[in-house]
């Protein structure tokens, strides 16, 4: 039997550099690793692309989703609905492809209520002044607005400890360096090598 794919949550305040990380992560697009992309009731940003960045669907399709039991998780993030799709998540891990969940404290939760196994990272920024400066960068923003997600980033940092991982983002290299030496040392785990090594373990111990 192949081995079956590792599963990470990567969950951080937006302005901690989650994206660059996981981009920067996958940008050779390794083929034992992949994004899980989520469906969304949230409008499209600038630049992003439906089934490229998410999945972008109403909040009637997405209550449609939940009551036919599509989703492996999902949560209510600042007023829209995000959510992961089970059968592309289980298909993914079966083909032995690590899957990285760009998701929220909630949808943490719930992940690892049903596999233990699935590694939580959390990000952080290295200061509340570096977190504002970055919250800040796009210069456009009213001060109202920016103070809301400066109280959104606060109630996502405050569950950092549910987390297994946790990486300091801020000098960006180092980051990635750490985020990928947590990948290497999930996959090198007891329980995952006996899988992948099963057949070579039953010719070592043989007597
Ligand atoms: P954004 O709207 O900025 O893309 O994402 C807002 C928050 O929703 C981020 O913390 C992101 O990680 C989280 N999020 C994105 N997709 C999912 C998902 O499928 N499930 C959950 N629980 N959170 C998600």
């Amino acid at each position: 039997m192949a081995r079956r794919g590792n599963l990470f949550i990567l969950a951080a305040p937006s302005g901690a550099g989650k994206s660059s990380l996981i981009s920067a992560l996958l940008q050779d697009e390794p083929a034992d690793m992949q994004v899980s992309v989520s469906h969304t009731t949230r409008l499209p940003r600038p630049g992003e692309e439906d089934g490229v960045h998410y999945h972008f669907i109403t909040v009637e399709q997405f209550k449609d989703q939940i009551n036919q039991g599509h989703f492996f998780e999902y949560a209510e993030v600042f007023g829209n609905f995000y959510g992961t799709s089970k059968v592309t998540i289980e298909q993914t891990l079966q083909n032995g492809i690590d899957v990285f969940l760009d998701i929220d404290w909630q949808g943490a939760r719930q992940v690892k209520a049903q596999i233990p196994d699935a590694l939580g990272v959390f990000i952080l920024p290295p200061s509340r002044q570096e977190l504002e400066r970055r919250l800040n960068s796009r210069g456009q923003d009213s001060a109202e607005v920016i103070a809301d997600r400066m109280a959104e980033a606060v109630a996502e940092m405050s569950h950092y400890d549910e987390f297994d991982y946790l990486i300091v983002n801020d000098n960006f290299d180092d980051s990635l360096a750490q985020l990928q030496a947590i990948v290497k040392t999930q996959r090198n785990r007891l329980s995952r090598q006996a899988e992948a090594h099963s057949v070579m373990l039953a010719g070592l111990l043989s007597q």
